[in-house]
Parts: structure tokens; sequence; C-alpha cells
């Protein structure tokens, strides 16, 4: 299998190349010349494996470079009860990504997927712990070590530290902005004691640390020294990674594959909901994908309309479900690659347009760039939106309603979800992050605390292991530089 970039780079690469890049030379994001096909009888054969059985399936057809029984032993190490630990009452650590059925009357069947029950809460950990495995295995066959420097605002930084900690040949550097995380999400970052991970909690907002990383990576020759490297949501091993999940979610959801289910996803990056359009174009029976946005739109904006506007800073509102607080979704590239079908010359222009004017057009009106909109539904794409009110009270009706209590980026799920329902083919929610997370807005919708998995009881009380800095870019690289040794 070979990948190329959306903007028509032609350098094909194989699995391993792209895992430790980011963005193609060109820009663009790389994607599989093809997507590979799954047929009704391995659909039929998959119905019966564990969650790391069906991952190696998976996977495999993507990583043809690295040798199976290679690979089957990483997810096997990945995938496993022990990691995914903090299942709630009445689910099944082992299944990974339990469901859970919240109503099934009337031919409508409302479905709970559990991505959330990983080391960090969040469903960040289904991708991020299985590329903590692969940046292992694929550093120690070249004898290579990376150093992986990012900022991060709560989940993705929490989820890359679970992740990297004491992996040989990966030291995590990860920038934060100095008391502005919740208790519980500074806690869960600064009491890793391992020493791989450094926390830099930098004096000024979440858009100086991402500015200082910024001014790091445009150091290429720095960058090369001291071999720094991310793992933000572009990263393709991440995307296949959550292509597993949409796969159990329907075996699991089915018993035959003449049936369909929909999906309704929490969306911010395009980084989760890809993963599903890249399972349906696999084969797999899915009927409509549906992105549920909050307050920032963008997204339900696009498949409403065909215009796809990104966001100012100040028109980027801090919300109660701030995971998915974007204002240009970094992985919706690769969709629109396929919506164009694989037309790299225009999605590189469309693109150039996102940085000049802002965004683009395909509604098909006088002016605009393209009437591929009309070929939206075709890919089973629709969409909505959940605002902070339509949050509250959605927790308060699925606690009412079904007796478990959702987190707020679920609760945008669930809203959205239940205006798209259809009679016939179960609606499948997946759960993004469990409560215990974003604790503020469960107390202000059921006036009490969420309840936290064991072991995170007294977290915020352990010993916190952090450097303070100020935004101070040469310090900073200097800093790295005395960890690595480099
Ligand atoms: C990251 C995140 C999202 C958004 O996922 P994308 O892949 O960016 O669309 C939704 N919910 C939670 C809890 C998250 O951490």
């Amino acid at each position: 299998m070979q990948y190329a970039s959306t903007r028509g780079h032609a350098a094909a690469q194989n699995f391993s190349e792209i895992l430790l890049g980011g963005l193609a030379p060109d820009g663009g994001l790389y994607l599989p010349t093809s997507y590979p096909q799954v047929s009704g009888a391995e659909l039929d054969a998959w119905r019966g494996l564990s969650y790391a059985g069906l991952a190696f399936e998976v996977l495999k057809k993507f990583a043809t470079d690295i040798p199976a029984e290679d690979l089957r032993a990483i997810v096997e190490k990945t995938y496993t009860a022990d990691v995914y630990r903090n299942a709630r009452l009445g689910e099944d650590a082992a299944q990974i990504t339990p469901l859970r059925v919240l109503e099934d009357k009337d031919g409508r069947k409302l479905i709970l997927q559990a991505l959330s029950n990983g080391p960090t809460l969040a469903f960040k950990d289904m991708a991020m712990q299985l590329l903590g495995n692969l940046f292992e295995y694929a550093l120690a066959k070249k004898q290579a070590e990376l150093n992986i420097f990012g900022a991060t605002s709560g989940d993705t930084g929490s989820a890359a530290e679970y992740a990297m900690r004491g992996k040989k040949g990966i030291r995590v550097f990860m920038l934060s902005p100095h008391k502005k995380m919740s208790a519980f999400q500074t806690a869960q970052m600064f009491s890793l004691q391992d020493p791989n991970i450094f926390n830099i909690a930098v004096e000024g907002v979440f858009d100086d640390c991402q500015d200082m990383v910024k001014a790091v990576s445009n150091d290429l020759a720095y960058k090369e020294r001291q071999k720094i490297g991310t793992v933000n949501s572009i990263n393709w091993a991440r995307v296949v990674a959550q292509v597993v999940y949409y796969f159990r979610g329907y075996l699991s959801a089915t018993t035959s594959n003449a049936q369909k289910v929909s999906f309704t996803v929490p969306s911010g990056n395009f980084g989760n909901i890809c993963a599903g359009h890249i399972a349906r174009m696999m084969g797999l029976p899915i009927d409509k994908l549906v992105v549920a946005t909050n307050e920032n739109d963008v997204l339900d904006e696009f498949f409403r309309t065909g215009v796809y506007r990104v966001r100012k800073s100040a028109e980027t509102w801090h919300t109660t479900s701030p995971s998915m607080d974007i204002s240009k979704a970094s992985n919706f590239e690769r969709f629109i690659y396929d919506l164009l079908d694989g037309d790299a010359a225009r999605v590189k222009a469309l693109f150039g347009k996102v940085e000049t004017v802002g965004g683009f057009d395909l509604s098909g009106q006088p002016g605009s760039d393209g009437d591929e909109f009309k070929k939206v539904a075709r890919f089973g794409f629709q969409s909505g939106k959940s605002v902070h009110a339509d949050r509250l009270n959605t927790i308060r009706q699925v606690e009412k309603n079904y007796g478990i209590t959702i987190d707020t980026h679920t609760a945008d799920g669930i809203k959205v979800a239940l205006e798209h329902i259809e009679t016939g083919v179960p609606m499948i929610v997946l759960e993004t992050a469990l409560p215990a997370k974003f604790n503020e807005t469960i107390r202000e919708a059921l006036g009490r605390d969420a309840e936290r998995p064991a072991g995170f009881e007294n977290i915020e009380a352990l010993p916190q292991r952090f450097e303070v800095m100020t935004a101070d870019v040469e310090k900073m690289k200097a800093y790295i530089a005395a960890n690595t040794g480099l």
C-alpha cells in the first residue's frame, strides 16, 4: 500500500515512512492511493474477533510494510482490558469499546459506543496508545530517537504523554498555558514522574504555546539536530487506528451484513469522523455519518450549505465542550480530496484559498468554486449543531431516561443524533470522553459531581513535576537541548 499527498506531491511512500512525519512536503495530507476493500465474507469472519484481532485485520490492509507478526504483537500489547480499564459499571472492559443500548423501541435504536475508557478518559487514547507502540517499534528498527514537541490545552497532550511514557527512544516536551487547564487535566499530566516526559507550563495563553511550537518547527536546522517530531491530529496512523472502532461498532450492533448502521460523531478537527468516512469507503455498510459540532460550527455550516469558511481566533468560542473548539478542521482536506474525485490540483487551489481568503464555496451558486456539494449525500454525510443550553438539557435527559452520566462532547453528539435517527437503522453515538474530565458542567447540569473511575479519586493531591517558563523561544530551545543531550 502506497500513500500520496492530497495536493499531488508524487513521491509515493509506505506506511512506516509517513508514520513519523507530519504534512507532505507540498503541505498536503497523506492518503492511500486507493482504499483497501473489505468483502462480505471478510466481515462475516471478523464478527467473532477480539478488538485486537479486528485491529490487526484492519491495520494489516494499510501497514503492508510491517511484518504481520510484528503488527499482531503491537496491537495485542495496545488493546488490552488493562489499558482500557476505566469501563463503567455494566461495561465489559475486555471489549475495549463496549456498546450500550440506550433506547430500543418503535424501531428506533440509540446506542452509545464507549471510546473513552483508556488512561486519559478521552477517545484520543484509542489512536495515541497505538501510536506510542508503533513509534517505539519503528525507532528501535532504525536505532533512532524522537523528541515530540507540542502544545496542548488539555486532551491531546495528556493522551500523548500517557502513550509515550517510558517508551525507549522517545521524549515528550509538552507546553501548556500555566494555570489555565482544569485542576483535573493539570494533575493528570503533571503527576507523571517518567523521566522521558517534560511538562512545561508557559506563562501565557494557549496561543503563546502554539506560537512557540511553530517558531521551533520553523528552525529546520534545530529541528533536525534535536530530532523534533509531532503527534498532531493529521497523523495518518492516528486516523487509521480510529477506523477500527467503526468496524467494531458495526459488527457489535448487527447480526448480518445486510444491515446498516449510522454513526454520529462529536467533531472538531474532523479526525474522528474522517476515520468513519474511510471505513465507509472500504465497504463497511454505514448509512449516515452525522457530524455534530458545538457553537464552533465550521463543519455544520459546510455540510448544510457547501461553504467552508474558517473562523478567526476572535470568532472561535471557548465552550463547555472545549475539545471541539476549533476554527479550522485540520483533517477536512482528506474528505475534500475524495469529494473532488482525487483532483489534487483543485484541492491545492481550494486550500490555497483557505490560507488567502479564509475558505471556499462548493455550493454551485454563481461565483462559487464548484458544485460538488451536491455529491455530499453520496458519502452519507449529514450534520447538526449543539450549544451550551442543549448540552445541559441533554446531560439531564440522558441521566433521567437512561440512568447514565455523559460528558459534554458526547451530549453534543446525542442531541444531534436524535435529530437524525431513523426507524430501522441503529444510530451509534461515539462517546468521546468520560464526564469526570468536564466536571464543572456536570455540576451545572446535575448539581453533583461526576463519578471518577478508580485510581483518579485523589489525583489532584499527587506530587507534580513540571517546569514554569516564560514564552521565550530561545530559552525553550536551550531547555530541550539540555535534556536531549543532542
Ligand atoms: C478531540 C476530541 C473531539 C473532536 O475530535 P476530532 O477528531 O478533532 O473531530 C471530541 N471530543 C473529545 C472529548 C475530544 O477530545
